[in-house]
């Protein structure tokens, strides 16, 4: 019988030391001790601002209010993410967390509209689409309707450093113990090789059970102490530094992320209820710091309220993202780049894992391994459709966006391409991330038409199928009306007591 995890501890206080310890306390409650270390001396990432749809597991599982919630992170409603310029300069397309039209067991929407997309009354998929019609219209509100055709799936942009904070009162309220604390030193167990305990600047020493590696990209325990080695995939994305900072708001507050593509990479709009977040992702192999930061300032569009700061990273995965009694969660196991807004649900989505493979009595290889596993597969999975945005460009006269158009791309990935060319089929994995609907939009919005479509609509007379569209359309277009505009929802929203 191996030992049985009592004393959990977690190095780090950003967003993944915090999400862990409010999941993990919440759902084990008194069965863990559960303590969190990290220190005032290193800064946490501080960005992190876009989310998806599954954060509200989060919120859900936590018991949170969510109008509490929009409050205290200053958030606002994120629909969908606009990518500007990304297949060719001046086009642009929505990735919603909607989809267009309703699919049937054997054929989704997306085949009617390919059969009909060349006669001048049907629509662009888009318009079949509630979430983007909403996006569009700067609109949101909760609808009531049991009409699955009408759902409109949404996630949050919020305040990094607010969320932090709200989690961390979070987590404290439920019994998680903070101390603050550098540590300098990781000892290793001779026996099992496993972490035994950690020793902190001014010579404590704290020793625990299970171990979650939250330290952000240093990876103090996973790499640094046990060296478990890291998967390196900047050949397929290359972007290694970002440049961030706030402004004022707008006016209006959209709902919805902008992605505009740049020279040597992208930059990000935030639009949040008290500023704007901003960003530019890019290659430092063709775009110097100087120049990058140049191009974001001047690209604002209202005024900075901070000095821009760097973030350097590479992309990739801890090859063991679980290792003996150490777990890495967040940054500590692997980054990809926020185009997708992942890194915040592949936190969530590892303390689920872990959740779920509780080592109560002791860490098991088995269990371990399958739990690795997991990780890598929902890893590889974000970075196929991240490598999707940017291998299908036909961007002319930079030699970035050249570069990404002959990649070489994962065997996975050219599999799926190739299906959805011929046939528009989406050969979806189990358990992506990503509905068929977010492949489908951003296949077609980098310029990718089907050349057939399923067998089963060619059964339809013209007639019928122009009908079939024209209801449809009707039928998403119909609740805007009715709508508030974000703001308002967002103001009433809000005010709604707790
Ligand atoms: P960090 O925030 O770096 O925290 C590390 C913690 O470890 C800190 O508390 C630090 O004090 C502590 N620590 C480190 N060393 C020690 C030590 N020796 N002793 C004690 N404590 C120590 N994600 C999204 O989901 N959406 C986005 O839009 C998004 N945008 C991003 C943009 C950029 C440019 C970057 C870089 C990331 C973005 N992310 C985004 C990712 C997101 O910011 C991170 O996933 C998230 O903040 C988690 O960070 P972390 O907690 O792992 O690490």
């Amino acid at each position: 019988m191996q030992q049985t995890i009592r004393k959990v501890v977690i190095v780090g206080g950003g967003t993944a030391g915090w999400m862990s310890a409010a999941l993990l306390k919440k759902v084990l409650g008194p069965v863990v001790d559960i303590q969190l270390i990290e220190s005032d001396q290193i800064a946490t990432v501080g960005v992190g601002e876009a989310t998806i749809p599954p954060i509200q597991h989060v919120n859900t599982v936590l018991g949170l209010n969510e109008a509490e919630f929009l409050r205290e992170t200053k958030a606002s409603i994120k629909l969908a993410i606009r990518f500007e310029n990304w297949h060719r300069e001046g086009e642009s397309y929505f990735h919603t967390f909607g989809a267009a039209g309703q699919s049937s067991a054997f054929c989704q929407f997306h085949h009617y509209w390919r059969r009909a997309s060349s006669w001048p009354e049907t629509k662009s998929l888009w318009d079949y689409d509630l979430n983007y019609l909403a996006a569009c219209a700067g609109k949101f509100s909760k609808l009531k309707t049991q009409d699955a055709r009408l759902e409109m799936p949404y996630a949050y942009h919020f305040d990094a450093s607010l969320y932090g904070q709200y989690l961390r009162k979070i987590s404290e309220g439920l019994g998680v113990k903070r101390r603050e604390g550098l540590v300098e030193d990781v000892e290793l167990c001779q026996n099992t090789g496993g972490v035994s305990c950690l020793h902190l600047v001014g010579g404590e020493k704290v020793g625990a059970d299970l171990f979650i590696d939250c330290s952000g990209f240093r990876a103090l325990l996973l790499q640094k102490a046990m060296g478990v080695g890291f998967e390196d995939w900047s050949h397929w994305l290359p972007c290694d530094t970002a440049v961030s900072v706030p402004s004022e708001r707008f006016a209006n507050t959209l709902p919805y992320t902008r992605s505009i593509a740049r020279d040597a990479g992208w930059q990000w709009r935030i639009p949040l209820q008290h500023r704007n977040g901003n960003g530019l992702v890019y290659c430092s192999r063709f775009v110097s710091d100087d120049e990058a930061t140049a191009s974001l300032m001047n690209n604002l569009g209202s005024k900075a309220l901070d000095e821009p700061r760097i973030n350097r990273f590479r992309t990739g995965r801890a090859r063991r993202q679980w290792h003996k009694n150490v777990v890495g969660i967040g940054l500590a196991s692997g980054f990809l780049e926020p185009l997708e807004s992942t890194s915040i649900h592949l936190i969530q989505s590892a303390v689920v894992r872990l959740l779920k493979y509780f080592p109560h009595q002791g860490v098991h290889k088995g269990v371990v391994a399958r739990y690795n596993r997991e990780s890598q597969v929902e890893y590889e999975q974000v970075r196929d459709f991240l490598i999707l945005h940017y291998t299908l460009n036909d961007k002319q006269g930079s030699d970035f966006w050249r570069q990404m158009q002959t990649l070489t791309l994962p065997e996975t990935l050219q599999n799926k391409l190739n299906v959805f060319n011929e046939q528009g089929l989406l050969l979806r994995d189990d358990h992506d991330l990503f509905a068929e609907s977010s492949w489908l939009q951003v296949l077609l919005g980098q310029g990718q038409l089907p050349r057939d479509y399923h067998p089963l609509v060619a059964r339809m007379s013209d007639a019928q199928l122009q009908d079939m569209l024209a209801q449809t359309a009707r039928l998403k277009a119909e609740p805007i009306a009715q709508m508030l505009s974000h703001d308002d929802f967002l103001a009433r929203f809000t005010q709604v007591k707790t």
